[in-house]
């Protein structure tokens, strides 16, 4: 046990949990780590170092190298980056050591806000706040369209909206912590809500919660 209060939000990528993650973090005055960015780090650094993104003995020992304080989304948000983390995510053992380190984060005093996809079932199950952010693909691929279109960039939607469901599908469907509600995740579906509208539902769960744990 630790004085720590985790506050757990899961779902697929473009559904707004990365915003509304940073926000909660914010207003509670908690750490948070994107999940997803040592996956996408273990990724870079085998690409970088010329390994392939194949052997899990390898790919393990990568992992257990991820340092989680220089972690930077700019850095890692190329597209190729993202495919390559949903590839060695399959991994037991690449999970397995990832894990192990948010756990550890988890434990951060006042509190802890860890997003990703696994976060309510596997690495934290005891976390008193669980929320499962989700939207259609069609909203999601729309919004990843519009980003990069507002960026000055060119941008296929239907190469994009293709693309979403492949990740979709290889988050969902592997073995080892696949993509899914906790059973008792509260869901925000934000296809037709602001993040404004999601945060402030978020935020009546989590006073909820933590006046229940005062
Ligand atoms: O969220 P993001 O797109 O940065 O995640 C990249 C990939 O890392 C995801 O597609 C998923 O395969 C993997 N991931 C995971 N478990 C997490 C976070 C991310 O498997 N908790």
């Amino acid at each position: 046990m630790t004085d720590s209060f985790v506050i757990a939000i899961d779902g697929p990528a473009a559904a707004g949990k990365g915003t509304l993650s940073r926000e909660i973090a914010e207003q509670y005055g908690f750490h948070h780590l994107d999940t997803g960015l040592t996956y996408r780090a273990t990724a870079k650094a085998l690409i970088d170092a010329g390994l392939p993104l194949d052997d899990e003995v390898v790919a393990e020992k990568m992992a257990r190298e991820v340092e989680l304080a220089g972690l930077d989304r700019d850095i890692l948000s190329r597209h190729e980056i993202g495919e390559a983390a949903s590839k060695i995510a399959v991994m037991p053992a690449v999970r397995r050591a990832l894990v192990e380190a948010q756990r550890r984060f988890s434990e951060k005093a006042p509190g802890a806000v860890l997003d990703g996809r696994d976060i309510g079932t596997v690495v934290c199950p005891d976390a008193p706040v669980k929320l499962y952010v989700t939207a259609s693909p069609e909203v999601r691929a729309k919004r990843r369209y519009d980003e990069i279109i507002g960026k000055g960039g060119s941008a296929d939607f239907e190469a994009i909206f293709e693309d979403v469901k492949r990740r979709d599908d290889r988050d969902m469907n592997r073995a080892d912590s696949p993509m899914k509600p906790a059973v008792d995740a509260h869901l925000l579906d934000t296809s037709e809500m602001s993040i404004e509208a999601a945060f402030q539902a978020a935020k009546s769960i989590i006073d909820a919660a933590l006046s229940r744990n005062a």
